[in-house]
């Protein structure tokens, strides 16, 4: 069996194993359908992971709406077209919580993908990757194809993106407090630490996607999530200790708190694998760090 993973370098594919590694746009240009037909033609994979995506922060979103529609489109829509013209058996799309109804009831199940408007802040990309689930649906009613699509809360784990300007939480606050404690000042938290986030390990990701290629048949989105809900302030503090920050944790009331909580839950996948024991919070957190303080001067930050 060949397995192909898009995306290879980021955050999900650096944790997981595959034939075939698909990392930049220097290598196969996945927007362009000749460059993607040619690729699956020549290797012909039986299994295909799709985690590439253009991603970005939220000003990127914003300001770039048509491009991050339309390069996602394209990227979506030449891995299944060439997925099923050469006869893949499997594929598991990666979309995100992020595209969920931005008006919507929780927690977040997977039938409530399409019930309503994103958020206006990233409506291009949304709808995008709202597509690849539609289109995984088309393929399953045309052809009977078992693609399928997983939708995960906020990784976290090594390779991640540690810049403090347009990083997600867990990673801006390890880089900042490894900045507190060699320069001797505060962890400065934003917000109040109240809000309330599922973070789930990047490690975790892969064993679970791994599973998911050999043993999930069906179509049927599944989220991936540990529905443990953690407050940014418990996070800073699981951050400190790993980190042996023995400073302050202060928290900057002026900036903003974002939304409160968005929770999940996590029955159908655990309806899949009731055994799956996830990394304990503090683990995958001195994991990271660890990561991140021996990469420091490779890492992107
Ligand atoms: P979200 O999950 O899409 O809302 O995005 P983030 O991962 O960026 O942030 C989530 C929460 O972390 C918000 O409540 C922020 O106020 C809080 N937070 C605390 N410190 C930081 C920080 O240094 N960077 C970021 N991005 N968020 C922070």
């Amino acid at each position: 069996m060949t397995t192909l993973l898009t995306g290879a370098n980021g955050l999900v594919g650096s944790m997981i194993d595959a034939d075939l590694r698909i990392s930049g746009r220097d290598q196969v240009d996945l927007r362009d359908w000749y460059s993607t037909e040619r690729y699956f033609r020549s290797h012909s994979p039986d299994t295909v992971i799709h985690t590439a995506a253009r991603v970005g922060g939220l000003g990127a979103n914003m300001n770039n709406m048509a491009d991050f529609y339309y390069d996602n489109i394209l990227i979506n829509s030449n891995v299944l077209e060439a997925s099923r013209k050469f006869g893949v058996k499997r594929v598991v799309s990666f979309l995100s919580t992020c595209i969920f109804p931005d008006d919507v009831e929780y927690p977040l199940t997977e039938d409530k993908l399409h019930q309503g408007e994103p958020h206006f802040s990233n409506f291009g990309y949304a709808y995008a990757k709202r597509m690849l689930e539609v289109h995984s649906r088309a393929l399953k009613t045309q052809h009977g194809l078992d693609y399928t699509c997983v939708i995960p809360t906020n990784i976290y784990g090594p390779h991640d993106n540690f810049n403090l300007k347009d990083s997600h939480v867990l990673p801006a606050l390890i880089h900042k407090c490894y900045l507190a404690k060699r320069d001797n000042t505060d962890l400065v938290v934003w917000g109040s630490g109240k809000p309330l986030r599922e973070f789930i390990f990047s490690e975790d990701v892969g064993k679970l996607t791994n599973l998911i290629c050999q043993y999930y048949t069906g179509n049927d989105p599944l989220i991936l999530s540990t529905s443990e809900e953690i407050s940014i302030r418990q996070a800073a503090y699981t951050v400190a200790e790993a980190m042996g920050f023995e400073g302050k944790v202060v928290f900057d009331y002026s900036k903003p708190d974002g939304q409160f909580r968005k929770p999940t839950s996590n029955l159908r996948l655990r309806d899949f694998v009731p055994e799956f024991e996830f990394t304990p919070f503090n683990e995958g957190v001195k994991k990271t760090v660890d990561w991140f303080v021996s990469n420091y001067d490779t890492c992107r930050k």
